[in-house]
């Protein structure tokens, strides 16, 4: 009952100090609200953040925080917010979410018949750092308020996102599919294992409609999500376009791959969860 009671009482931290740790460049000063996902990815409006739960609507026992006008998270310098993210990330994720979301939407309720493939250009490296930068943004309000935590994979996910013209690390493979779902999830730093199968998928989950995104540290070698990559050319150009085929017959589980299957364990911290509904 104790650890029970413990539970219910964790909540999303989503307003970080005013002045603190910028969570991606470390700067310390005036922190910003930083939308997750971005205002133009369907994230415009009032919304009611829990720790994650696999319930579609909010858990009425459990803590809520609210926060108008989409999602947001105090934790972000105004120069990686409104710069590297609003001005130069963020509107290639923001068009390709304007091109996706009436494709998803109706993949769920099959009110007209879509083509099994949709071939998207996208400018693989802009879109990855608009969702490495938001995912480093989301919940943690905890490192902008005590300082950043230093370990090889933030802080590659960090240095990628600062230095505009290198590639993808070798270390990190980002997986996407159409997410036809209204719930936004974040879950950082979990580990996926299936029984039977050696090696661990540990990384960060952001998902939004129309997309989830999977960002993966050091995935085994020998495991492939039967999913495109983002960025399958890691050493592409910062502008550079690809075309890349989304698969509409192969649409993920909507509480996939936060949800273990009946083989699978998934191991995570509820402080670095957050599951989103909006009114
Ligand atoms: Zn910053």
């Amino acid at each position: 009952m104790g650890n029970f009671s413990r539970q219910l009482a964790k909540r999303v931290l989503t307003r970080g100090p005013e002045q603190g740790f910028c969570v991606i460049c470390g700067e310390y000063g005036k922190l910003t609200r930083d939308h997750v996902p971005p205002e133009g990815c369907n994230n415009n409006r009032d919304v009611v953040l829990q720790i994650l739960h696999t319930g579609v609507v909010p858990n009425s026992k459990a803590p809520k925080t609210f926060s108008q006008g989409g999602a947001h998270f105090r934790t972000l310098c105004e120069r990686c917010n409104s710069y590297r993210l609003g001005t130069r990330y963020d509107p290639e994720l923001v068009r390709l979410t304007n091109e996706a979301t009436n494709i998803a939407l109706s993949t769920k309720e099959k009110r007209i018949v879509l083509p099994r493939h949709v071939s998207v250009f996208i400018r693989p490296q802009k879109v990855a750092r608009s969702v490495i930068g938001h995912v480093l943004a989301a919940t943690a309000v905890e490192e902008a308020t005590s300082g950043l935590l230093s370990a090889p994979f933030p802080n590659a996910l960090r240095h990628y996102f600062l230095n505009e013209n290198e590639p993808l690390p070798e270390e990190l493979d980002i997986y996407f599919w159409i997410y036809p779902g209204r719930r936004q999830v974040v879950v950082k730093n979990s580990a996926k294992i299936s029984l039977g199968r050696r090696g661990v998928l540990f990384g960060h989950i952001l998902k939004f409609l129309p997309f989830g995104f999977w960002v993966l540290w050091k995935r085994p070698a020998d495991v492939s999500l039967n999913l495109p990559q983002l960025v399958p050319n890691k050493s592409i150009g910062p502008d550079q376009l690809e075309q890349i085929d989304l698969d509409l017959g192969v649409i993920p589980r909507i509480d996939f791959p936060e949800t273990p299957n009946d083989d699978e364990v998934i191991l995570l911290r509820d402080e670095t969860t957050s599951v989103g509904f909006q009114k």
